[in-house]
This record gives C-alpha cells, structure tokens and sequence, in this order.
C-alpha cells in the first residue's frame, strides 16, 4: 500500500480487497414525489445506511473528487436569483469584473492544480454569454484542458451553437442548475424560466458534453419541494453526470440574507436521497461547505458525497481553508482522486492518483 500526499491531499491506493463492488442498481428517471418524499421521510440512520449501500457499490467510499472554482467574469449579473450575491441589483458589495484574459486563468488553473485540484471549473456571471463570448471563454478552456486539468464552465443559458463550441475547444463540463423544485422556481428567480434552464441542458446533452446540474436546498422551500428538486434531477433525461447540492449561503444584501438555516441533519437527507436516486452520479458537497462542521461534512461522505468544490480565494497559499480541507481528508483517511481520460465512460473514469502531484459559488446556474 503506497500512502502518499498528492497536491497536499491525502493520497493512498486501496488494496485489493478494497476493489468497488458494482452492482446492477436499476437507474430510474421515473421516480413520483411519494417515493422521493418517502426516502426523505425514512428514519435518519435508515436513510443514510441505504444511500450508503448504494455509494459503496457504484463508488469507491473512500476517494473525494476535488473540483476547484474560479469566477472568471464576476459580479454584474441582469438576473435575479434571490440567493445570489453577483445579481447587480443587490447591494452586496461586490464588485464586478470583466472576463479575465486566459492568462490571469492559467496562472489560478496551475495554482489549483498544484493544490490537488482534478478538475477545474469556470464560472461567469451572465445570463448567458453572447455570441462574441463564446470564442474567448473557448480559448481560456483550451488552456486549462491543456494543463491536463478536466474542465467546467458555468456561464448561464446557452445559445445555439454554443455548447457545441465549448465542446470543440475542450470542456468536459457544463454547469447549469435547476435550482430547487419547479413549483417553488417562482418564488426564488423571476426572470428565467425553469424551461429555459431544461433547454440548455439539453443543449449541453446533444453537444456530448457532461452535465453537471444540482441545486440548492435551505432557501425556505418544504421538505416536499426538496423531495421536488431531487426528483426533478433523477427524472431528467439522463441522469447528470455530476449533482452539486449546495446549502443555502445567505448572503447580506440578497433577498434570502435573513433566510433561516437548515438543520444539518437535513442536508444530510438531501445528499442521501440524491445518492439514492442517481446512483452513478458523482453527488458534490458545494456551495454551504465552509459553514459545516467537520462531523457533518464527515457524515456527508459517508451519505454519499463524493465530491468537493473549493474557491478560488482558496487557493491562497498556506490558506487555512486548504490546510483544514487536507486535515480533514487525513482524519478520514479519504484521498484525493485524478480523472483520468476516457471519453464516453461517465465515472468509471475516475481513478486514484499516486503521481506526485459555477456558481461562483453562489448556487448559480451559472452554480455549485
Ligand atoms: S446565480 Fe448566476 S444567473 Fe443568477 S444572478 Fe447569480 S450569476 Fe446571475
């Protein structure tokens, strides 16, 4: 057994009697709300021992992809996600910043690599790019991909043609959420549609690339709409190949800054159920993280989390949040996984390293 620390990451090959069992769990896309409730509804430890049944046997339990986040257009937004702090119509203090140049992202792109990351995610806070966009963001993509980082980019509602592009020039990903259930959307985001959302995905699907869609949960909305959302996720077309859950950041000078917060042990539930539901996705700890404790973070892993985002204002060196992030993985004996190149596969790709070494956070659509 070789232990390891990759990109500051603990590191470790698993022996043989460690192999992943898979097994032929059904994958399903026509789940009702009564089941999906049900689940929720489930005694706490019953609950997290099924979706732990189902992680152990499609997963390798003891291996966390980690993503890293870089906002490369920030702030500025026309849009009006209640939750999100990049909306110009909120006074939130943030400042906007026009698209990087691919330089300025290739430096933050090394940085994360160097710090363990697999994978790099881009994030823009658009309502979607502009034709005259699309051939920049493609160059900054082609950049990081060449880096042997995989891609993401989260950049809003997408265009014709456009994913396609993103595709050609190397993107892995596409980021686009759904946000939460479709009876609640209203009460959170006014200008967009659900189905507006639902037809970029299908864009990102038809172009072959990966679709990385999740939601956010602690925003006000009942256990039913939560039930919604995971529902809305598993029965898509074909089951997102990443689900980040993120918890609501409430952030001051958005509409929800006063939201109250979820009990933990509810997004506990949350990740669970969407464990159950999509068994071979990759379900992601996101946005809401670095307001967890340790304990339910580690119970998040053991539900089925099996993958984390961290920002770029962590990329810092010597930053406490990477330095508590790789204690953390130390205390739970958990390694950092590289994805390694195989188109077409979705997930089996995903093997351990022991080579040396959206949105925005904010849940966006543009996010994690
Ligand atoms: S979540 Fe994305 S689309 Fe919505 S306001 Fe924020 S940046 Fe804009």
């Amino acid at each position: 057994m070789v232990d390891s620390l990759s990109g500051g990451f603990h590191t470790r090959r698993p022996s043989p009697h460690e192999a992943i069992a898979v097994t032929d769990t059904p994958i399903r896309h026509d789940w009702t709300r009564d089941e999906v409730l049900a689940l929720f509804d489930l005694p706490f430890n019953e609950l997290v021992y099924r979706a732990h049944t189902v992680h152990r046997a499609h997963h390798d339990p003891n291996a966390v992809q980690v993503s890293t986040l870089l906002s490369i257009k920030t702030g500025g937004c026309p849009e009006d996600c209640a939750y999100c702090p990049q909306a110009a119509r909120y006074d939130t203090g943030v400042q906007a910043q026009k698209l990087m140049d691919v330089d300025d992202v290739l430096a933050r792109a090394k940085a994360a690599k160097a710090a363990g990351a697999s994978r790099f995610c881009m994030g823009a806070a658009w309502r979607g790019p502009k034709d005259r966009d699309i051939p920049k963001v493609a160059a900054i993509v082609r950049a990081v991909k060449d880096l042997g980082l995989e891609t993401c980019a989260t950049l809003g509602l997408l265009g014709d043609g456009h994913a396609q592009q993103l595709k050609d020039a190397g993107l892995d990903y596409y980021n686009h959420n759904i946000d939460t259930a479709p009876e609640f959307y209203g009460e959170i985001i006014h200008t967009r549609e659900y189905q507006d959302r639902l037809d970029t995905l299908e864009q990102v699907r038809d172009a072959g690339l990966k679709t990385c869609c999740g939601g956010i949960v602690g925003m006000g909305e009942t256990r039913a709409q939560r039930a919604g959302l995971l529902q809305a996720l598993a029965n898509l077309p074909a089951h997102p190949e990443s689900v980040p859950i993120n918890q609501l950041v409430a952030v001051p000078g958005t509409p929800l800054a006063n939201q109250e917060k979820l009990d933990p042990f509810e997004f506990v539930r949350a990740i669970a159920v969407a464990r159950i539901l999509m068994p071979r996705s990759v379900v992601r700890l996101s946005a809401g993280r670095q307001q967890m404790d340790d304990a339910v973070q580690a119970l998040c892993f053991f539900a089925g989390a099996g993958s984390i985002f961290y920002g770029e204002k962590l990329l810092t060196t010597g930053n406490p949040d990477v330095e508590h992030d790789q204690a953390l993985f130390r205390r739970l004996d958990l390694r950092a996984m590289e994805v390694v190149e195989q188109p077409g596969t979705v997930h089996a790709d995903i093997l351990e390293s022991e080579a040396a070494g959206c949105g925005h956070g904010c849940g966006c659509s543009a996010a994690a």
